[in-house]
């Protein structure tokens, strides 16, 4: 019989690099918020950008914001897994320490736009896992933006007019949910994590699992 420290619930697992990706104001920051409180096991991978923050925004936690000549030597020295210009600034992912942490069973999460999410996948397609959340209605998704109140009105129409091209690649992700509710978004969204780790080929302890079983 298996004994309890080998419960399927502390098999090794190899992390997973989990990737929310929607137009702004679709609720993508709030889900990930929500799951970085709730679950333990994922992490953020934090980008760099050279967006200046907004108010409250801190640096190191939302985003590290770095100026352009920084931002071209991470370029440089190749510590980008991917980099894209969005809304006349530059966002990257650093490479950092995911590739080790991922053997050790951590999972990231990656609030990134559509092209990111591309470059990520080709580098790493058994890893990445693609969640595209879209809003119930573009009137809705107006709303979203407006009630904000960060931003001018022109760079809400700007962000409109991104939203519908962010939109149209959503075909390019593995799982799409419509984000009507906050609360039945995020159940969805915990529920996609939460299989995607039952993967048989994340489940790097199941080999050494079964063979125990069947000796
Ligand atoms: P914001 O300026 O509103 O924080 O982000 C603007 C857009 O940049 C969002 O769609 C966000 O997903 C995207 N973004 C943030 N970090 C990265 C990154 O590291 N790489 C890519 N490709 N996009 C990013």
């Amino acid at each position: 019989m298996a004994s309890p420290e080998h419960s399927i619930d502390t098999l090794a697992r190899r992390g997973l690099m989990f990737i929310l990706s929607s137009p702004s104001g679709a609720g993508k920051t709030t889900i990930s918020r929500m799951l970085l409180d709730a679950d333990d096991e994922i992490m953020l991978s934090v980008s760099v950008t050279t967006r200046p923050p907004r108010e409250g925004e801190i640096d190191g936690v939302h985003y590290h914001f770095v100026d352009d000549a920084e931002f071209d030597r991470l370029v440089e020295e190749d510590d980008f897994y991917e980099w894209a210009h969005v809304f006349g600034h530059r966002y990257g992912t650093p490479k950092g320490r995911i590739r080790s942490a991922l053997k050790e069973g951590q999972d990231f999460l990656f609030d990134i736009d559509w092209q990111g999410t591309q470059q990520l996948y080709q580098k790493d397609q058994q890893d990445v896992v693609r969640v595209f959340i879209l809003p119930p209605s573009i009137v809705e998704l107006r709303r979203r933006l407006e009630s904000r109140a960060q931003d001018s009105a022109a760079v809400i129409d700007a962000r409109m007019e991104r939203a519908r091209s962010e939109i149209s690649h959503w075909d390019a992700y593995d799982y799409v949910v419509i984000n009507d509710d906050m609360q039945a978004c995020f159940a969805k969204v915990r529920e996609i994590l939460d299989a995607e780790r039952m993967k048989r080929q994340r489940q790097t302890g199941l080999i050494p699992f079964v063979r125990e079983l069947m000796s």
